[in-house]
């Protein structure tokens, strides 16, 4: 990764940023790279939403992208108009290609999420990763909510990174070092809202049919495909889980 960053010319600011403030590097990133050629892309999860205020206090243009992957909890479509509210900017929102998904649904039905990890990983293809793929198509960078303590999966997560597995385009991910309590303190104290289903016990908020709250003490990210055993609680966004990283009770999957 230190070869591929020297070759895109971003390693000296890869190493300075892993000791800037968040802002600094939302800053950084659009300078580099400009509100056109790079956006914030958020599931409008706390840190995510934290990262596009940054964003938007450094440049109005900046893009704020999110996915609508149709299986949305309610709460997420009022939050959503909650944010463009608060902020006076759309949001962009971009769908799955209905063609894929009519072929998905038609062939193993609507929730078919729950009976294998390879029908669920084909869904969040489907729902997340291909829409993800088509607007990086389309940038140079983009920003993440990313943090180091969410996960074992996540706790190397860098500042900035390349991201070959998107055409080596920049990833930054500006609070990887943040705790969960500096984000919620940042959305408070900027007067953002956060996500109504924080407030009934989610600690990660996802598509409706797979994501619940946690009891105190549960780790963050165990209510998101709750049915799966198994520590690598990820959609493919950010990592594609193989499978057998996680296991579906009483199913060989
Ligand atoms: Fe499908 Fe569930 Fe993944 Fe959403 S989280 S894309 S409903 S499997």
């Amino acid at each position: 990764m230190t070869v591929a960053l020297e070759l895109a010319g971003l390693e000296g600011a890869a190493s300075r940023l892993e000791t800037a403030t968040p802002q600094e590097v939302v800053a950084w990133a659009l300078q580099r790279f400009g509100a056109e050629r790079s956006a914030v892309v958020t599931g409008l999860q706390a840190e995510g939403v934290a990262v596009a205020d940054m964003a938007l206090q450094v440049d109005p243009q900046a893009r704020i992208v999110t996915i609508d992957t149709g299986r949305l909890p309610a709460e997420t479509y009022e939050y959503v108009d909650a944010l463009r509210e608060r902020w006076g900017r759309p949001i962009e929102v971009v769908h799955p290609d209905a063609a894929l998904l009519g072929e998905y649904t038609s062939s193993f039905g609507l929730n078919a999420f729950y009976g294998s990890m390879e029908r669920r990983l084909d869904c969040c293809h489907i729902r997340k990763v291909e829409p993800l793929e088509r607007i990086l198509r389309g940038v140079d960078a983009w920003m993440t909510g990313l943090r180091r303590s969410q996960s074992e999966r996540r706790a190397t997560t860098p500042v900035v990174e390349l991201d070959l597995e998107h055409g080596g385009i920049a990833k930054v991910n500006p609070v990887a070092s943040w705790s969960e309590e500096q984000v919620v303190a940042y959305l408070a104290a900027r007067g953002v809202p956060r996500h109504p289903l924080y407030a009934k016990g989610f600690r990660s908020i996802g598509c409706a049919p797979c994501t619940r709250a946690v009891a105190p003490g549960e780790h963050p990210r165990a209510g998101r495909w709750w049915w799966e055993d198994g520590l690598d609680k990820e959609c493919g966004i950010h990592h594609r889980p193989q499978i057998g990283d996680a296991r579906v009770p009483g199913s060989n999957a």
